[in-house]
C-alpha cells in the first residue's frame, strides 16, 4: 500500500493471557517493525491498567525504568522498545493509564460536562478509553496503530480496556480491527508434553468479555507441531494459520526475524484486508543482529547504581550498550555493581579489572558515597567514565571535594545545608511541591563547545537530548571548576544550564545531565554510548598490550 497523504488507520490490539512478562511489548514492536519494513507507517501505544496517572512516581523496583519522551511524558518502559525497534518518536499520546482516564473523566464531571447524568464505567470510562485508543489513528499519519493492553485478561482492572476493545471491534468492523492474543504454551517435563489448556482458558476469558482473538501468538520453549496448532485453533476458534509460534529467542532483536518466518505480518495484513506486495526489507536489521552475535572482542563495563537487583530499572542503558556494542563489533559485558557496596577502601578491588564505569541516574541519598568513591577511583586511574544525570552530578561533587578542595561539597538533594551546594535545586523547581510530572522533563537544546570531547563525539554543535531531573550544576562555581580542570562543554542556550562536563587529559571522562540512553535505537546507536564502548575497548587493548 505505502499510501501517501491522509491515511485511514487500521487498529491492532495486543492482549496477554496466562501470565505477565510474556513480552507483549516485544511482539507488538516486532510486528510493527515488519509492517514498517513493508513501507507502512505504524505507531504503537500502550494502555496500562494501574491507577497512577503516569509511571513517573513509581519506584523502579516496582515497574522498571521510567521512559521519557521528547514531549516530556513519563511513560512505561515498553515505549522504549517501540522507539528502539521502529526508530520513530513516541509521545504523551502513546501511553495512557487508568489513572489518566479517570482523571480526565472526573475533571469533566467537575466542570459540569455530564450535568444531570450518573457517570459510569460504561459508557463514560469506556468512551474515554476509546477516544484515546483512536486518537493517533485519526491524525492521518498512520496506516496501522498497534495498541498494547498492559496486564493480563481476567485482571479486574483490565476489564474496561477489554470492553473498549470489544466496542471498537464491533463499531469499526472486522477489516479495520484485529486482536492478537499473546499466550503461553508451557512444557511439562514430567509429562514430556506441551500443554494447551492454559491458552484455552485464557482465550475463553477473553471470549467471556465478548472479544474473539483473531491471532494467537504462543510463547513456547519448544517448537509447536502442526497437530498441536490444529488443536489450539479448534479449541480457540481461530484458523490454524493464525496460531503463531513464538519460541524463546537468544535476543529480543531476533523476534522480528522469527515473526517474519512465522508470517505474523502476512497474516495480520490479510486479516486487515491491507493489500501489500512489498516484502519486509530486514537487511539492515539483520546486519545489526549479525554484528551483535559475532563480536570480535569484548569489554567489561561496571554499571554502578542502586537498583541493580532489577535490571529493568536500567533497561534503556542496557539496550544502548547492546546497540553500541554491535556498532563496535564488541560484546559489552555489564558488571552490576551496587553503589551501597562501594567504599573508598574497596573501590580499587571492585573496579580495577573493568574497562569502563558508568554511574547511573537515580534519586535520593542511598548509595551516594559509593558512587563518589567509584568516580574518584576511575578519575584518578584513567579508566573510561560515563556519568548520566545523577552520575554526572556525583562526578561534579567528587571533583569539588577531591580536586578543588571544597570540603563537604554536595547536592542540596542529599544535604540541604552543605557549605558548597555545587548541585543546586533549579530556580523553577523551588516552589514545586507536587511530585507527579513536575521535573524538568523531555527534550531540550544543548550547545556544544568547539574542539571538546563532546564535539568530537557528536560531530556537531547543536544537539537535543531528553531530561528528567530537578537539580542542576550550580553556575556560581563554574569558573572555579573550569580553572581547576573540569569543563562545562555542553550548555543549554536559553538558560545556561550545564548539560555536559568533561576532564581534558583523562582518556574518557564524560558526565551528562540528560539521558542519552532514551534516544539510542537499533538503526541509530547513540554516539555517546558508541564512543564510550570504543574508548573502553581501546583501554582494554592497551592494558592487554602492557601485560604481554
Ligand atoms: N536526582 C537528580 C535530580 O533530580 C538526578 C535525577 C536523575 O538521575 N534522573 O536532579
Amino acid at each position: 500500500m505505502a499510501s501517501t497523504g491522509q491515511k485511514t488507520a487500521k487498529y491492532i490490539f495486543v492482549t496477554g493471557g496466562v501470565t505477565s512478562s510474556l513480552g507483549k511489548g516485544i511482539i507488538a514492536s516486532s510486528l510493527a517493525k515488519l509492517l514498517q519494513s513493508r513501507g507502512l507507517s505504524v505507531t504503537i501505544q500502550k494502555f496500562d491498567p494501574y491507577i497512577n496517572v503516569d509511571p513517573g512516581t513509581l519506584n523502579p523496583y516496582e515497574h522498571g525504568e521510567c521512559y521519557v519522551t521528547d514531549d516530556g511524558a513519563e511513560t512505561d518502559l515498553d515505549l522504549g522498545h517501540y522507539e528502539r525497534f521502529l526508530n520513530v518518536r513516541t509521545s504523551q499520546a502513546n501511553n495512557i493509564t487508568t489513572g489518566r482516564i479517570y482523571y480526565n473523566v472526573i475533571m469533566r464531571e467537575r466542570r459540569g460536562d455530564f450535568l444531570g447524568k450518573t457517570v459510569q464505567v460504561v459508557p463514560h470510562i469506556t468512551d474515554e478509553i476509546k477516544n484515546n485508543m483512536l486518537l493517533l489513528g485519526q491524525t492521518g499519519e498512520y496506516d496501522v496503530v498497534i495498541t498494547e493492553i498492559g496486564g493480563c485478561v481476567g485482571d479486574i482492572e483490565s476489564l474496561p480496556f477489554i470492553e473498549a476493545v470489544r466496542q471498537i471491534k464491533f463499531e469499526l468492523g472486522e477489516n479495520d480491527t484485529l486482536v492478537i492474543h499473546l499466550t503461553l504454551i508451557p512444557y511439562l517435563t514430567s509429562a514430556g508434553e506441551l500443554k494447551t489448556k492454559p491458552t484455552q482458558h485464557s482465550v475463553k476469558e477473553l471470549q467471556e468479555s465478548g472479544v474473539q482473538p483473531d491471532i494467537l501468538v504462543c510463547r513456547t520453549e519448544h517448537p509447536l507441531p502442526t497437530d498441536l496448532r490444529k488443536k489450539i485453533a479448534l479449541f480457540c476458534n481461530v484458523q490454524t494459520s493464525s496460531v503463531i509460534e513464538a519460541m524463546d529467542a537468544e535476543t529480543i532483536y531476533d523476534v522480528p526475524i522469527l515473526m517474519r518466518k512465522e508470517r505474523l505480518d502476512q497474516r495480520a495484513l490479510y486479516m486487515l484486508d491491507i493489500y501489500n506486495d512489498q516484502d519486509a526489507d530486514l537487511d539492515a536489521w539483520k546486519g545489526f543482529v549479525s554484528r551483535l552475535k559475532n563480536p570480535s572482542d569484548s569489554v567489561r563495563i561496571g554499571l554502578v547504581g542502586k537498583y541493580v537487583e532489577l535490571h529493568d530499572a536500567y533497561k534503556s542503558i542496557v539496550e544502548s550498550f547492546i546497540h553500541a556494542g554491535a556498532e563496535n563489533e564488541c560484546k559489552v559485558n555489564i558488571e552490576w555493581i551496587h553503589s551501597e557496596s562501594l567504599t573508598p577502601e574497596n573501590a580499587e578491588e571492585k573496579l580495577r579489572d573493568l574497562d569502563g564505569v558508568l554511574v547511573a541516574p537515580g534519586f535520593g541519598e542511598r548509595g551516594i558515597e559509593g558512587k563518589i568513591s567509584a568516580i574518584r577511583y576511575v578519575r584518578e586511574n584513567g579508566i573510561p567514565f560515563f556519568g548520566i544525570c545523577l552520575g554526572m552530578q556525583m562526578a561534579v561533587i567528587e571533583y569539588a571535594r577531591n580536586v578543588l578542595g571544597l570540603e563537604g561539597a554536595h547536592s542540596v538533594e542529599m544535604n540541604p545545608d552543605t557549605p558548597h551546594p555545587v548541585i543546586n535545586l533549579m530556580a523553577d523547581q523551588k516552589d514545586i511541591t507536587n511530585k507527579g510530572g513536575t521535573m524538568r522533563l523531555g527534550a531540550y537544546a544543548c550547545r556544544i563547545k568547539k574542539d571538546t570531547l563532546a564535539h568530537r563525539i557528536y560531530g556537531r554543535l547543536n544537539i537535543s537530548e531528553r531530561h528528567r531531573h530537578r537539580y542542576e550544576f550550580n553556575n556560581d562555581y563554574l569558573q572555579q571548576f573550569e580553572k581547576g580542570g573540569m569543563l562545562a562543554t555542553g550548555i543549554n542556550p536559553e538558560n545556561n544550564l550545564v548539560e555536559m562536563v568533561e576532564i581534558p587529559g583523562h582518556p574518557y571522562f564524560m558526565g551528562v545531565q540528560f539521558h542519552p540512553e532514551l534516544k539510542s535505537t537499533v538503526m541509530n546507536p547513540h554516539p555517546l554510548f558508541v564512543n564510550f564502548v570504543k574508548s573502553a575497548l581501546a583501554y582494554s587493548l592497551q592494558k592487554r598490550a602492557v601485560m604481554h
